[in-house]
């Protein structure tokens, strides 16, 4: 397989070179900025144009605007929508180069995505626009207590009564959801049809008087996902998504934006080639030595990493949906970041109990202490690990399932 640009392909990548050296706001640039002040999280471009300070907020504001001029906040959205209508290798190109300069993304692709296939043409000018802008900023509920790798068991109900729905019931693991100003889940419309088809796909204002978000604080003391109620939650039948009951259907809509996990492999990439150079510069008496083993063996596993991403990207270009080899790079991307993690910590000895990226001790900003806890999560949100193995043993493998 020939991974190198075609003429095309490596000019295109070359605009998108220029244009990050042009247009990416200067704050964005500051790398080492930015890892002292977002705790080693990454970007969060919602965060600074909400909650930043005014400098936070111009830099969100001035990269939003550099990306409307070419429509690349969404770049595989319709131009007419704001989009750029990319083909999928150049949206794989364009993804990979920011994130090679760790540039932040706008957020709202996978509703975006949704709503340009199921949603009505009232529906796609009410939400695509301040989509792109981050006026709208969304939560996914579609986890509940009993509902998650198996999605289709939701409870949480929606009973139609006149022009509104009414939503009771409780939604698990909101990421995001006390930040959202907006909500799209799934809700069960009709409880006496086979499970998936009783579902229905709505989108609600988080303001709406009955919903309620209570924190769920991760064991690396971070907030970022929720346990979200509703009590007699009025929605507007206008919020509808595609048809009642079919709204399983409009959840597991394939998503046509390239995802080949190359904003992980470049950060893999990164991560190790930190981590070497960091060793490297170190004169404690045999560190080097003690991790050197590992270290070669993490190298070896981002690159398959890349080259998973990559095949993933091909088979889009190719027009092929990619199935069990999206499972395989989410699988073996999100073990990956674990063993990083490890093999940093142990890079770093007794310097790495140090856990403020603040701590001017803390090797690489805390980097992979932080990662330690965080990474834990990555086996499980997005459909766990084990569900990606029965897909790939059974779509890829022909397995038989159970
Ligand atoms: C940090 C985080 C953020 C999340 N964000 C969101 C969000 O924004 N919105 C949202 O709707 N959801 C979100 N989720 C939910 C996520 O999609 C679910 O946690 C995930 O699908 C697993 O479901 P569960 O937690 O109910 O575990 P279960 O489905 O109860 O699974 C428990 C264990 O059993 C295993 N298991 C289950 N079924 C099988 C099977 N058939 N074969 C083999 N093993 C199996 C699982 O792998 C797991 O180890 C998030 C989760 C996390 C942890």
């Amino acid at each position: 397989m020939d991974w190198n640009d075609t003429p095309q392909q490596a000019e295109f990548r070359s605009n998108v070179r220029a244009f990050l050296q042009d247009r990416l706001p200067a704050y964005y640039k500051d790398h080492e900025l930015r890892r002292h002040l977002d705790s080693g999280l990454e970007n969060d471009w919602q965060q600074d144009l909400h909650n930043g300070t005014p400098d936070q907020q111009a830099a969100a504001k001035e990269w939003a605007m550099a990306l409307a001029e070419r429509g690349w906040g969404q770049p595989h959205w319709p131009k007419e929508h704001g989009g750029a209508s990319l083909t999928p290798f150049d949206q794989f190109i364009l993804k990979q180069e920011f994130a090679i300069a760790e540039a932040p993304e706008i957020g709202g692709s996978l509703i975006g995505s949704t709503l340009l296939v199921h949603g009505t043409e009232e529906q796609k000018q009410r939400f695509l626009a301040p989509t792109l802008t981050g006026e709208l900023r969304w939560a996914q509920g579609f986890s509940e207590p009993g509902a998650g790798s198996d999605l289709g068991s939701l409870q949480c109900r929606a009973v139609r009564d006149g022009d509104e729905y009414v939503i009771n019931g409780q939604k698990l693991w909101t990421s995001a959801g006390h930040k959202a100003n907006w909500i799209f889940g799934l809700f069960r419309t009709d409880p006496d049809a086979p499970k998936h088809r009783g579902i229905s796909f709505l989108v609600l204002d988080a303001t709406t008087p009955g919903v309620s978000v209570r924190p769920i604080i991760s064991m690396g003391w971070e907030h970022a996902t929720n346990e979200t109620f509703y009590e007699d939650v009025r929605v507007p039948a206008a919020n509808l998504i595609g048809e009642q009951n079919r709204g399983w259907y409009v959840g597991m809509t394939l998503l046509d934006y390239e995802r080949s996990g190359i904003g992980g492999a470049v950060a893999h990439r990164r991560n190790m080639d930190e981590l070497v150079a960091n060793v490297k510069t170190d004169a404690t008496p045999n560190r080097a030595s003690l991790v050197k083993n590992e270290i070669v063996d993490r190298y070896v596993e981002s690159e398959v990493m890349y080259n998973l991403a990559l095949r993933v990207a091909s088979m889009h270009a190719a027009g092929t949906l990619p199935n069990y080899e999206a499972s395989m790079g989410k699988l073996y991307s999100t073990e990956l970041a674990q063993r990083v993690a490890r093999t940093g910590m142990k890079a770093f000895g007794l310097y790495a109990h140090l856990w403020s990226p603040a701590e001017p001790l803390a090797p690489l900003h805390a980097k992979h202490t932080q990662a330690s806890c965080h990474t834990v999560v990555g086996t499980i949100a997005g459909g766990s690990n084990e569900i990606q193995r029965n897909i790939i043993a059974t779509r890829g493998l022909g397995l038989p399932r159970g």
